[in-house]
């Protein structure tokens, strides 16, 4: 069979595989905190609204680029949280996640032989995005522990064939939120160069340290970038694939046409249980976050305490250890045997550190990624499980 060139180049996705060997071996014991999806349901108003959307018969196709209420409540939300009037009609569509947001951003701007700069560690989807557009993926590093900026590094992977940089902040898997002096001097890059910015920003809501600052609210930056954004985290609905992509209106139109003819639109009932969920508004976001705080407050001592050193996440719902300790403790070689080690022998699936670096890359080769977005007394299960694990091994 003749299968496309481009498709081998995909990994399998680690974090999926972790979750069916958790489930494999460790059926009723087992704890996941390798991928990032709540064990806690989402709201009971926004879960209600749904069922109230699908009773009232809003069961066909919705306008393709998103309900008009959806994008009215959208642009408010960010237009608040930016500073700055955004359209509804000519600046949102609703996507079916932020994953396919991404994607239609990458389709309607990127070609054959383009480049975009990537920053690694990194979400799984930005490259493979980039390889289905004919572009290829270029990798700075964020330097750990603090995951600081390689500027020299930055500068000079940029080439005529750059159009864009990857952004994601807070940042999934170190938990990094990038600074206001940070994000104007990557404006700035931006600008000198002419590149567009693709910000990944679905942890907006989720920042314990610092302030989340869009990269599209700095001076000048709305031409230039394609804010993603989504309901999965904020909400707890990672199973309804509901996002969005800001961006200029002569890039949102031709978005608007590709999203069109991939997805045709997402889900109708559960965007008009969107329009609820944003109305929920700040009482229900600062919850939820103090909510995370405590479950980040809890993990990140007690990972420390296990000897597994991490800087503790300033957003989003992730952190990522050295596993070095005890790597050379039980002879394991890498991080893969590491997660492999605490998926079958502890019963705790993690994420290896390497998945997030370019394939066949050595760096995160010391680390495994955990997640906190689950109930507190699961992460007190998971930390069990750990403590007593590894004092026998
Ligand atoms: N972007 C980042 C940085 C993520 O970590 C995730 C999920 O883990 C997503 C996007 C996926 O978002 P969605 O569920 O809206 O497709």
């Amino acid at each position: 069979m003749r299968l496309a060139r481009h498709a081998p180049r995909f990994a399998e996705s680690v974090i999926r595989a972790m979750t069916q060997q958790i489930n494999r071996y460790h059926p009723d014991d087992g704890v996941n905190l390798a991928q990032g999806f709540p064990d806690f349901p989402a709201p009971a108003v926004v879960k209600e609204a749904a069922r109230e959307a699908i009773a009232a018969d809003l069961n066909q196709y919705a306008t393709t680029w998103g309900i008009p209420a959806l994008r009215d409540g959208l642009a408010r939300t960010i237009g608040e949280a930016w500073g700055q009037r955004v359209d509804p009609d000519d600046e949102i569509t609703v996507c079916c996640g932020a994953t396919e947001s991404m994607l239609v951003a990458f389709m309607a701007t990127l070609d054959p032989g383009d480049e975009v700069v990537i920053f690694a560690p990194s979400y799984e989807t930005y490259a493979p995005d980039a390889v289905l557009c004919g572009a290829a993926p270029r990798y700075t590093t964020l330097r750990a522990p603090d995951w600081q900026i390689d500027w020299d590094e930055l500068s000079v992977l940029i080439t005529p064939r750059t159009r864009g940089l990857v952004l994601n902040t807070p940042h999934n898997p170190t938990g990094k939120v990038f600074s206001r002096a940070e994000l104007e001097r990557l404006a700035a890059l931006c600008q000198e160069h002419d590149l567009y910015c693709y910000t990944d920003e679905i942890y907006d809501r989720l920042v314990y340290d610092g302030e989340h600052i869009s990269i599209a609210s700095l001076p000048g930056m709305r031409e230039q970038t394609f804010t993603v954004g989504g309901f999965s985290k904020t909400f707890s609905v990672t199973g309804w694939r509901l996002g969005y992509v800001v961006a200029p209106p002569e890039a949102t139109r031709l978005i608007r046409k590709i999203h069109d003819n991939v997805t045709c639109g997402a889900a109708h009932p559960l965007q008009a249980a969107g329009v609820a969920a944003l109305a929920l508004g700040a009482p229900y976001v600062e919850t939820l976050r103090a909510e995370y705080r405590v479950r980040r407050d809890y993990l990140v001592p007690a990972l420390r305490n296990l000897d597994l050193p991490c800087t503790a996440p300033a957003g989003a719902y992730y952190v990522m250890c050295n596993i070095d300790a005890w790597a050379t403790h039980l002879d394991l070689s890498n991080d893969r045997a590491f997660s492999d080690y605490l998926v079958h022998e502890i019963g705790v699936a993690t994420v290896p550190g390497s998945y997030f670096y370019p394939q066949g890359s050595t760096q995160g080769d010391h680390e495994v990624r955990f997640v906190f977005c689950k109930k507190l007394e699961t992460l007190e299960r998971a930390v069990a499980l750990l403590e007593k694990g590894l004092r026998l091994a």
